[in-house]
């Protein structure tokens, strides 16, 4: 008797465990994503992906001028079909925004020309519902 209470005891910890540690996956996966972030490099228009650490500001060190000139990029989700006409994509185009440096520069973006602004939206669902199904996804 006294061992089948163990072997209880011993099992409900065993499952209270699991769901904690599924918890803690569940949880910092997105904490980790939102914190992985693309930036962009001022001097050379590039990107580059980097996690943002406690205490940072931007500009950050950009490893391709080798020098704090990254800024976090804005994503541009659209793209222009070959008859003109506006889709969004998948793989959004990182934008350095000019209103960075300039309160009055509007940005657009250097591959589609669309408008590009602070937390830039993304095209409407239908729209990346559309360009999933393209993709196969
Ligand atoms: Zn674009």
């Amino acid at each position: 008797m006294r061992q089948k209470v163990l072997i209880g005891i011993a099992a409900t910890a065993f499952i209270i465990s699991g769901v904690l540690i599924w918890r803690n996956f569940r949880d910092t996966e997105p904490v980790r994503r939102s914190r992985e972030r693309i930036f962009i490099c001022a001097k050379t228009g590039k990107p580059f992906e980097h996690t943002i650490q406690i205490g940072e500001s931007e500009p950050i060190y950009s490893p391709h001028s080798k020098a704090n000139t990254g800024y976090h990029a804005e994503l541009c989700f659209w793209t222009k079909d070959e008859n003109g006409e506006w889709k969004a994509k998948l793989d959004p185009t990182p934008v350095l925004l000019k209103s960075l440096f300039d309160p009055d520069a509007e940005t657009v973006c250097p591959d589609c020309g669309h408008d590009v602004v602070g937390h830039n939206p993304r095209p409407p669902q239908e729209l990346m519902d559309a360009a999933k199904r393209a993709a196969g996804q």
